[in-house]
């Protein structure tokens, strides 16, 4: 039998510590909010694709099936600021293309004629008030209206950054004015990271979908845990049994950042929102309503 030593008792200890400190502990839901107060979830378009099992391979009823995805952004007041996570498919190329736009894999359009920046007035913000911004990846309909929010601090791990938004690389899937990003003030993550410094809003690197694909998780003072896993999974299906779509970037990734935030989900007894699930964003509060 392994007998542990004083270093290794030491080491499992600050390990624990440190899991705890950045998720929370089982029991403390909604006790460790910090300086949250709500957040709001925005309608940011929706898309179709005629074939759901590109992101189900291997399940046969889904071949031909057609599918529409949501698409929601998510707005935070936090007592350092508003901090907007995701930022939907781009406003003015959606109005350009009312009936929808079309991209390799999907079409979108923006069928509630309410524009992000117009959901935001209706709050009373202009995008100059967004004071941080990130989104879950680099695809066009997460990254797409960042450029908005040119005075923001952008949230983007360095792998993402440099597959994506680095000038020598070249864009895969370039988004409109994505190279606009580039100007904001921003935070090159290599890892999970506590944005407010009071664990109240945790970036956790989600790798898989792209190369530096990340999560979110928000603890809100009265509604308790909350992540958003962003494309680490496009639908319910996919979380309960971890699978990667043909287009991800890497799939045996995918698989273990499903799990890694499987195991978040459950240490910190978070509800899990997936960004693209349809039927599940169908029973979500929708702004000017507010989770706090
Ligand atoms: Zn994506």
């Amino acid at each position: 039998m392994k007998s542990f030593n004083s270093t290794s008792i030491f080491r499992l200890t600050c390990f624990f510590i440190a899991a705890m400190a950045l998720y929370g502990c089982a029991g403390t839901t909604g006790g460790d909010a910090g300086g949250v107060e709500k957040m709001y979830v925005l309608y940011c378009g929706e898309g179709t694709a005629p074939d759901k099992s590109r992101w189900t391979p291997g399940v046969k009823e889904n071949e031909g099936k057609p599918i529409t995805l949501s698409n929601s952004c998510y707005l935070i007041k936090h007592a350092k600021g508003w901090m907007l996570w995701e930022t939907g498919y781009s406003e003015s190329l959606l109005a350009m293309m009312p009936k929808g736009f079309p991209t390799p894999n999907l079409s979108w359009v923006w069928k509630n004629p309410k524009t992000l920046t117009q959901q935001l007035a209706d709050l009373g913000l202009t995008p100059t008030q967004i004071k941080y911004v990130g989104f879950s990846h680099a695809h066009p309909d997460h990254i797409g209206n960042g450029s908005l929010f040119s005075t923001a601090t952008l949230y983007i791990q360095q792998a993402e950054y440099d597959f994506y938004l680095d000038p020598k690389g070249k864009p895969p899937a370039a988004p409109a004015n994505w190279e606009k990003l580039r100007a904001n003030p921003s935070v090159k993550m290599k890892g999970d990271t506590d944005i407010f410094g009071d664990g109240s809003v945790t970036i956790v690197t989600s790798a898989g979908h792209t190369p530096g694909h990340q999560s979110l998780l928000v603890k809100l003072p009265r509604t308790g845990a909350v992540l958003l896993t962003g494309d680490a999974v496009h639908f319910r299906d996919n979380w309960d049994t971890p699978r990667a779509p043909v287009q991800n970037f890497d799939k045996e990734a995918t698989v273990k950042s499903v799990e890694k935030l499987r195991g978040i989900a459950a240490t910190s007894k978070a509800q899990v929102w997936i960004n693209h699930d349809a039927a599940q964003t169908a029973t979500l509060k929708m702004s000017p309503a507010y989770y706090d």
